[in-house]
């Protein structure tokens, strides 16, 4: 049993997602020379063969990352299944195998299920990734997911959280805020059907930011074009929990603070939209809304020239010394320290 030496009980609330990882994992060291990278990055590293292996793991639960109510399960299984892959590629390696832990009630019948594997599997075959195994168990209500993902790439290919220095541009692909807003939308469609069960919303013309929500693409693309560019990025990670928290991972692992530009940031005019109906403010939405998986890295500027003008990559900002912190220039010149909200996994 473990001894709980402080009497006092601290709520998961008060000290965030982040901070509870540190705090469980904080005393673990790598025993093993095979053990390359552990805890802290998008993926782990460990080497048996001649080049290291990536690997990843992620968590769904039904009523806290997915609601049923209006994510289709052959949604919910293509998301999960890009979640990771998104993990994979922002160390810039192309995931290969990946297994799938499920854990059902009986309140799902095989048809729901075999749902959700239709989902897997295209994910699987548009991005050449293998099921190898898993694992399946019963549970009391809700449904529960969760996937391992492994690649391997020469070492030299591989990009961590750490290795942005000054100066370096920081670069962001796609555009941000999204799926925060296709939730947003969401969510107002299921209180009006709540109350509304006749209700038939018309909602083509949020169509984008929807799909952005249900239907998310890890960028693969991104990863490719990197290599036909020979850009090696000097750091990178996904944007899982927002362009702020993700910022502020760099600039801890990599020590550079961040000066981070308002008006480059890219944003959607359907984003731009929907955030002005829902009466908040786009850039809240792209740097605390999170889920969109796009991939956020540094690269020296010797390589701006290989990505100017490109139509998926934005450069936002650039890298400073770490006393600076992570500043974001707003359009009128103020600068306004980022603070980490990541995905607040314990507020209520
Ligand atoms: P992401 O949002 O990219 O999935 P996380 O914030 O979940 O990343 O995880 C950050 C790091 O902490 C990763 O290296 C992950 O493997 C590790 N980690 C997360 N939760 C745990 C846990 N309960 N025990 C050990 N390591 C963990
Ligand atoms: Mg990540």
């Amino acid at each position: 049993m473990i001894e709980n030496k402080n009497p006092h009980k601290t709520s998961l609330s008060d000290i965030g997602e982040f901070a509870l990882i540190d705090h469980l994992t904080q005393s673990f060291s790598l025993e093993n020379n095979s053990s390359l990278l552990g805890i802290g990055d998008d993926a782990a590293m460990i080497q048996h063969g001649k080049n290291p292996t990536l690997i990843s793991t992620d968590l769904s639960i039904e009523g806290i990352h997915f609601d049923l109510t209006y994510m289709p399960l052959k949604h919910l299984g293509y998301k999960t299944v890009m979640v990771n892959l998104s993990d994979l590629y922002a160390m810039n390696v192309h995931p290969q195998q990946i297994t799938v832990s499920i854990a059902v009630s009986n309140r799902f019948v095989l048809e729901a299920i075999e749902e959700i594997y239709q989902g897997i599997a295209l994910a699987c075959k548009n991005y050449k990734v293998d099921l190898i195994g898993g694992d399946t168990t019963s549970s009391k209500t809700g449904l529960i997911l969760s996937i391992s993902v492994m690649g391997s790439a020469p070492k030299k290919k591989i990009v961590l959280r750490k290795g942005a220095k000054e100066n370096d541009l920081l670069v962001v692909s796609g555009d941000l805020g999204g799926a925060y807003a296709g939730l947003q939308i969401l969510e107002r469609e299921k209180a009006v059907f709540e109350v509304n069960p006749n209700s038939q919303p018309d909602l083509s013309t949020y169509s984008y930011s929807i799909e952005r929500q249900l239907k998310p693409e890890a960028r693969k693309d991104v990863i490719d074009l990197l290599d036909q560019l020979n850009i090696t990025p000097t750091s990178m990670i996904d944007i899982s929990d927002g362009l702020s928290s993700e910022t502020l991972h760099l600039s801890k692992a990599s020590k550079v603070g961040f000066h981070l530009f308002e008006e480059k940031i890219p944003i959607d005019p359907e984003v731009s939209l929907i955030c002005e109906e829902l009466k908040i403010s786009p850039v809240t939405a792209a740097l605390n809304g999170g889920e969109d998986y796009e991939l956020l890295f540094t690269i020296d500027q010797k390589d701006f020239d290989k990505i100017k003008n490109h139509p998926f990559l934005s450069v936002i900002g650039h890298a400073c010394e770490s006393k600076k912190g992570c500043q974001l220039i707003s359009r009128l010149g103020q600068q306004i320290e980022l603070t980490a909200q990541g995905w607040q996994a314990f507020s209520r």
